[in-house]
């Protein structure tokens, strides 16, 4: 195995502390010369951000990237679509963009590129910018497929519900980054450099990791330390994304090596 990609939140972290194992998944696959990149499918937060959060909780990045579904959708864009673009979404979309040359424009009916992300301060007229954007842009992206995300106090609408109000204005359906696209896959592997057959894709949702891996024909686990239980895995609607491996721990990776 040559690569890596590892999911965050409820495989190496729960909130801002390492999860029992993480620390030592990682030491192993650094050990074995696996290239390591963490991709969140957060889209609230630059690769920055979220690679301080990782370091915070004791996980040494080393040469390792970290991607959010923002950064991740900038990558896409940058190397597919026209510039300027027309962000509907929060800041970390437009660093995000900025910091891989993508210029960004507040004009929706100039904007060549029209992305869409959720936005927990979205007012009407954002709605209508991105209708304007979406409609007139060559590129329509929306940086990930979440329509509802896990809050403190159960569940917000995420980044498809935002999508949902402008592709419905519009008429017209986006490219979707972020997981479990193929998309994604496709462009988190060539971030890495390592072939799809050489690379195992672990994370703790099979609706998402583990269908992000399969995308690609790549090798999938799934880490038992967050959404997923052992019961989950016998469950016959889970059968179009069934890992080829279960590890009780992050840990546990260093078995597959
Ligand atoms: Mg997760």
């Amino acid at each position: 195995m040559k690569g890596a990609v590892v999911d965050v939140d409820g495989t190496v972290l729960r909130g801002e502390t390492a999860i029992e194992g993480a620390l030592e998944g990682i030491d192993a696959l650094r050990d074995a010369g696996v290239r390591v990149v963490f991709f969140s499918n957060n889209p609230t937060m630059t690769s920055d951000a979220l690679a301080r959060r990782l370091k915070r909780a004791g996980v040494s990045l080393g040469d390792s990237t970290a991607f959010t579904s923002a950064s991740l959708t900038a990558r896409y864009i940058a190397e597919n679509c026209a510039s300027p673009a027309h962000v509907t979404g929060e800041e970390a979309v437009v660093e995000a963009l900025e910091n891989v040359g993508v210029d960004i424009t507040d004009a929706p009916q100039e904007a060549r590129t029209s992305v869409v992300s959720v936005d927990r301060r979205l007012r009407y007229d954002d709605i209508r910018d991105g209708y304007v954007a979406a409609t007139n842009a060559e590129h329509y992206v929306c940086t990930d497929p979440d329509t509802v995300v896990p809050a403190s106090d159960g569940y917000i609408p995420g980044s498809g519900a935002v999508e949902a109000a402008v592709s419905r204005a519009a008429g017209r359906q986006p490219v979707v980054v972020g997981k479990p696209s193929e998309v994604a896959a496709e462009t988190v592997l060539d971030a890495l450099g390592t072939p799809a057959d050489e690379t195992v894709f672990v994370g703790d949702r099979l609706d998402t990791d583990i269908a992000l891996g399969r995308s690609v024909g790549a090798k999938t686990a799934v880490a038992l330390t967050g959404v997923t239980t052992g019961d989950d895995l016998h469950v016959s609607e889970n059968d179009g994304h069934r890992p080829d491996h279960v590890l009780d721990t992050f840990a546990d990776v260093r078995d597959l090596l």
